[in-house]
């Protein structure tokens, strides 16, 4: 088997590993990225449909959040590489079986006039919250996100300094319960931010207390959810035709085995198949830190307590986290048709449509069955149809459709393999769920060209990393949070072996297009190696 010799070898091509991959090479070393699949892109990957040509669907992340103005956008000059952000105007909606609509624009003058049609004391609070915390969402939560984790009480005495964290600090008391029920009375709109919430993958119920903040984030945040042209792979192949322009070399199929460690050093990489890739200055993991740990370094190189805590870090549902996903998939020859549009058209343009929730009692009814591992395809559905905004998705005047609900990786009684038995009959439900609001979707009606669903074992087996089909790569849980994550030991992006680091989505602050893991880690590095 051949040998190559890089200066850095990054496992795994999601978006992460890529950024990181982006610094390295801009910084003058010869990077090799090796990913197990066929293709780059991890979760930022789009794909032909397999029933109809023309037809491209997004199996993993399909709405982006605030990216050209992320800093390694312009660092690593994406705009170079053909990448196109298209910012649906309006943002989210969502219609209620009684006829009404809520909408969220990217204008919030509009948005308040939606909300006022519900309540002229939410409008002003929508307003207010929405002008008074963006300067906190900047200052704080972005803040926070792209730099490396500090402990908890540091991060608490830093925060005191300031009024704007002394702010943070006594909003994010409360729990994204009591925030949501304190700022608004109207029990859809109440209904819509917690649900927006529980997308950040936590549980929301009134005990889950340091979260209040969290509303208020989504509702300076909610109306800035963006696509790219052409799928979400446009932004991972910017990402990896950078590194390529910078000398990079990517990899793909190829999985790697185990990481080779010299005289407590990470000296390279080992692929499943026998291939080995030598590290003159440094190895880096972007997969979930079981692998990473158990499999590729080996307990022989651990300390205990290091073992211990990666068998004991949690995934998905096992953790009460809410990044495991059912996915209906479909081409249409018509976009919905909401009987809502009737109360306001608009409601048909909305980029994201959060269907089947009317109070928060709903949200949580989906979730508390979703921790129980009950199908619940009768509830809550986030829908989407890309063509609206990007008809190159599509064959001329056709559609794509999406919808996605939170669902048990394991199903009560039976385990995750009885997804196989059930996910077509699942598939029809989260259809005519839809189609009570959308009635052209109607499954009886000759609208839908095909249709077929992604499980979340479906995306555990594309993407081993998302265990028990977890997006977040570990559950979003206090224990796992922050400078916990994914230990407090090796929470700074460094392994406890010499020149070996950890990226992606199972590093701070976890999941999401957000390349937020791959910057802060690039940081460490390149500050490492000087
Ligand atoms: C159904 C679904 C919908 C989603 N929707 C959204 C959304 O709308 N917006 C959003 O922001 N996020 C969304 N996400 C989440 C998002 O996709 C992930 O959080 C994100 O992709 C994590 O990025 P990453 O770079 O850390 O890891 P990944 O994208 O998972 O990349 C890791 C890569 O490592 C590779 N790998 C694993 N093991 C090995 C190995 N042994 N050797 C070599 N390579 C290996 C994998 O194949 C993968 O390509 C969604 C995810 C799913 C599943």
């Amino acid at each position: 088997m051949k040998n190559f010799e890089f200066d850095s070898v990054i496992i795994g091509a999601g978006h992460n590993a890529l950024v990181l991959a982006g610094y390295l090479a801009k910084s003058g070393l010869k990077v090799a990225v090796l990913e197990r699949t066929a293709f780059i892109g991890g979760g930022a990957g789009t794909f032909p449909s397999p029933f109809h040509p023309g037809f491209v669907h997004e199996y993993h992340s399909q709405f982006h959040r605030n990216i050209p103005n992320l800093p390694w956008y312009s660092d690593l000059e994406l705009d170079q590489y053909g990448l196109e952000y298209i910012y649906p105007q309006v943002n989210n909606g969502m219609p209620l079986s009684d006829g009404r609509c809520l909408i969220v624009h990217a204008d919030p003058n509009i948005t308040k006039k939606s909300i006022e049609r519900f309540s002229k004391k939410d409008a002003e609070n929508y307003f207010k919250i929405y002008h008074e915390y963006a300067d906190m969402g900047r200052k704080i939560w972005f803040v926070r996100d792209y730099s490396p984790p500090i402990p908890p009480d540091e991060e608490q005495e830093l925060m005191k300094k300031s009024k704007v964290g002394r702010e943070f600090l006594e909003l994010n008391k409360k729990s994204a319960y009591e925030m949501v029920h304190e700022l608004f009375e109207d029990e859809a709109l109440r209904a819509f931010y917690l649900f927006l919430f529980s997308v950040r993958g936590y549980l929301p119920v009134p005990t889950v207390k340091n979260t209040g903040f969290a509303i208020v984030a989504m509702t300076v945040m909610g109306n800035k959810a963006m696509m790219p042209r052409g799928g979400a792979r446009q932004l991972t192949h910017a990402l990896g035709s950078m590194v390529i322009r910078h000398g990079g070399v990517l990899f793909p199929a190829t999985e790697v085995g185990e990481i080779i460690i010299k005289n407590g050093r990470a000296a390279g990489v080992e692929t499943t198949d026998g291939r080995k890739f030598m590290a003159k200055q440094c190895v880096v993991s972007s997969v979930d830190p079981t692998q990473t740990f158990l499999k590729f370094i080996g307990e022989k190189h651990l300390d205990s307590a290091i073992v211990e805590g990666i068998k004991n870090y949690k995934y998905g549902i096992s953790g009460k986290s809410f990044g495991v996903l059912f996915a209906l998939h479909a081409g249409s020859h018509e976009a919905p048709n909401y009987t809502a549009s009737k109360w306001d058209p608009m409601i048909n343009q909305a980029f994201n449509t959060c269907v089947g929730y009317e109070s928060p009692e709903e949200v949580l009814a989906h979730l508390t069955g979703v921790i129980e591992g009950t199908p619940t395809e009768n509830i809550g559905i986030q829908c989407c149809c890309p063509t609206l905004f990007d008809p190159t998705r599509a064959p001329k005047g056709k559609h794509v459709l999406l919808a996605w609900q939170f669902a048990p990786y394991s199903i009560k009684d039976a385990g995750p393999e009885e997804w196989e038995k059930i996910k077509h009959e699942y598939l029809e439900k989260v259809l005519a769920r839809w189609a009570e609001y959308a009635p052209n979707l109607a499954p009886k009606g000759n609208n839908i060209i095909y249709k077929f669903p992604e499980t979340p074992p479906d995306t555990e087996r594309h993407l081993i990393n998302m265990r028990e089909g977890d997006f977040h790569v570990g559950a979003l849980i206090p224990e796992q949070l922050g400078f916990n994550r994914p230990l407090p030991q090796i929470s700074g992006y460094k392994a406890p072996i010499d020149r070996l680091y950890l990226t992606g989505a199972g590093t701070h602050p976890g999941g999401n297009i957000t390349g937020a893991p791959g910057y802060n880690a690039a940081q460490v590095v390149i500050r490492d190696l000087g």
